[in-house]
């Protein structure tokens, strides 16, 4: 019995930013975070992403500069998760999109194997550099 090759594996290219290809128009519904709150959006849809009250830290750095820790997030798709070193050591990540716009904005932590960074596990980052903030609060 031979092994498919694996055609479908979602690899961001080096530098990143070279995933324009198919943007198949599958309509999702879009999750609405409520009014009240004070909402960090998608800031190339729009898309509502999260919502301030499940703001962990401001304390990280992504791939493009500043980077935020939420609790958790909406219209947000997750990629395969795999094994990576970070600054703070070895961590099982996968990748986070925008499910509107299909942009990438982070990562989620879904395994840390150091015991004083188990607080992040399940959590969602998401970089600043692809954030607005509804309404423009402080
Ligand atoms: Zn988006």
């Amino acid at each position: 019995m031979w092994a498919a090759s694996a055609c479908c594996s979602r690899q961001a290219g080096e530098g990143g930013g070279g995933a324009t290809a198919a943007r198949t128009p599958v309509k999702t519904f879009q999750a609405y975070l409520p009014p009240a709150h004070r909402t960090y959006s998608c800031i190339h849809c729009r898309a509502h992403l999260a919502s301030h009250d499940e703001l962990i830290s401001k304390s990280f750095q992504g791939s493009q500069g500043r980077a935020y820790l939420f609790n958790s997030v909406v219209n947000v798709g997750c990629g395969p998760a795999e094994e990576r070193v970070l600054l703070t050591g070895l961590h099982a990540v996968a990748d986070i999109y925008c499910e509107c716009c299909k942009t990438m904005l982070g990562w989620k932590y879904e395994h840390a194997f150091e015991s004083s960074q188990k607080y992040k596990e399940g959590k969602f980052i998401i970089e600043l550099a692809h954030m607005v903030k509804e309404n423009g609060w402080d």
